[in-house]
């Protein structure tokens, strides 16, 4: 296979603290020989495990851009044992666009994996992530929320998988992230997620949703920071003692957890985030824009559980995710 294009303008494999760039050649328009320049830490201390971990997978997601900027400026190569590689901004134009896709060439990073060396943009990062850095890694933190169009309760979740060596360990790793909430997902449609690359490769993926909105919030960012030091104390590269809270256990078994819209309307959400719900509760009502005197359409809960996502905007389409119900683990 081709050669990817991207050069670190940093050392990968060297102890120390390294600030740079992941350089990708873009020739366009407003500068004939440019390049995307994705921000890039490496922080390497000895022999021991890799903890890749990234943020705006989707560009509108803003708790893991602020935890980890955190963690890239604050972090000595003494405070760890083994390496992390810190990319705050995964889908780098569509982060500095604030859009959950990328302006360049509308790539959802979580749908062009495994990428493509003589791609897209969006398919040169994937490919540069599935055949370079991920290989090098032992576990990834991949943080999510539910950006400009979805809000969440906050939560870490881990897949279920075939590989269920795989499996426990990412159910670990995601009890370490100690999140408010815990979800184990069946994932419906995971191809060209990078969280089925990352766990087809063996290796330990915890992702989250901590939140929406298209913006993040005191409580929030606390979440996705304590959460990624926990992962790191779990997985032997921080020093330090876990800071372990109550965790709520969802699952969500099948498609019954998802209410999608078939109408464009006026939201009108029924029910508030975190709040149980039984099957048959009404969960939102979409209210006619253009006239008035007409009965809302009705969204009613087809499970027992609690309300865990929900649109977000005051508008509504038809085709766009009204809630989702997640169902108790215990
Ligand atoms: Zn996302």
């Amino acid at each position: 296979m081709k050669q990817n294009p991207i050069s670190p303008t940093i050392p990968l494999n060297r102890d120390g603290v390294h600030h740079g760039f992941l350089k990708l050649p873009y020739s366009r328009d407003d500068s004939a020989w440019g390049s995307v320049m994705i921000p890039l830490t490496v922080i390497r201390n000895g022999e021991g495990p890799t903890a890749l971990l990234t943020g705006a997978n989707h560009g509108d997601e803003f708790e893991g851009p602020i935890a980890l900027q955190e963690l890239a400026a604050t972090t000595k190569s003494e405070d760890i044992t083994g390496r992390l590689i810190i990319v705050p901004g995964f889908n780098y134009p569509a982060f500095r666009a604030g859009t959950r896709t990328s302006p360049i060439d509308r790539g959802n990073m979580n749908r062009a994996f495994p990428g493509r060396p003589d791609g897209t943009v969006t398919e040169k990062i994937a490919d540069y992530f599935q055949r370079t850095l991920l290989p090098m890694a032992d576990l990834a933190v991949d943080f999510h929320s539910g950006g400009k169009t979805l809000d969440f309760v906050p939560f870490a979740a881990a897949h279920i998988l075939e590989d269920k060596a795989t499996q426990e360990a990412c159910f670990a790793a995601m009890k370490a992230f100690n999140a408010p909430y815990s979800v184990e997902l069946l994932e419906i449609d995971s191809a060209g997620m990078y969280d089925t690359a990352v766990e087809e490769m063996g290796k330990v993926l915890v992702t989250t949703e901590l939140g929406g909105g298209g913006s993040s919030t005191a409580r929030s960012n606390a979440i996705a920071k304590k959460g990624l030091r926990n992962v790191l104390i779990h997985a032997g590269i921080l020093q330090g003692e876990m800071q372990l809270e109550e965790t709520v256990s969802l699952t969500m078994p099948d498609d019954d957890c998802y209410l999608f819209s078939e109408g464009d309307g006026l939201f009108e959400i029924m029910a508030d985030l975190g709040q149980p719900v039984a099957r048959g509760d009404l969960l939102a009502r979409i209210w006619p824009l253009d006239r008035t005197g007409q009965p809302p359409m009705e969204y009613r809960a087809r499970r027992d559980g609690l309300l865990i996502s929900r649109h977000f905007p005051g508008l509504i389409k038809s085709g766009d995710c009204v809630a989702v119900i997640g169902v108790s683990a215990a």
